[in-house]
């Protein structure tokens, strides 16, 4: 089972919780045990697991990056989104989650985060779920 799921972000760069959806994609295919991997078919933004509770979390994870990796640097591609194409590559292009009684394990302050370095613009990530 292959799903799509569109999204529009709406700054350049940006964190977006996208837990409950995925938990909705996972109850609907009424799939009890299995793997659910989730994947963002784009270079410029990342799919990753981290903190939920507290927002500051978000905001100084994209200020550590944007710290390390200014937007405008000695960098040489012509779309000069340079510093988004690195921020993807060390915040990676999937995730994998188990399921277990319908539902992704997760730990208690954990959520699925979707990240626009690039943006803003309409995206899309796919979720594939494995019974097993
Ligand atoms: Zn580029």
């Amino acid at each position: 089972m292959l799903i799509q799921r569109d999204i529009k972000t709406s700054s350049r760069e940006e964190i977006i919780d996208i837990t409950s959806e995925v938990q909705k994609v996972i109850r609907e295919s009424n799939i009890e045990s299995g793997i659910c991997l989730i994947y963002v078919p784009h270079t410029t933004c990342a799919i990753t697991i981290n903190e939920n509770a507290d927002p500051d979390v978000k905001r100084d994870i994209l200020y550590w990056l944007n710290k390390h990796v200014p937007q405008n640097d000695n960098f040489r591609h012509a779309e000069g989104n340079s510093d988004a194409h690195i921020k993807t590559l060390m915040s990676g292009q999937s995730v994998e989650l188990i399921i277990d009684a319908s539902k992704p394990v997760l730990g208690t302050w954990q959520g699925i985060y979707f990240c626009e370095f690039d943006g803003p613009r309409k995206r899309r990530f796919l979720i594939k779920i494995i019974s097993g």
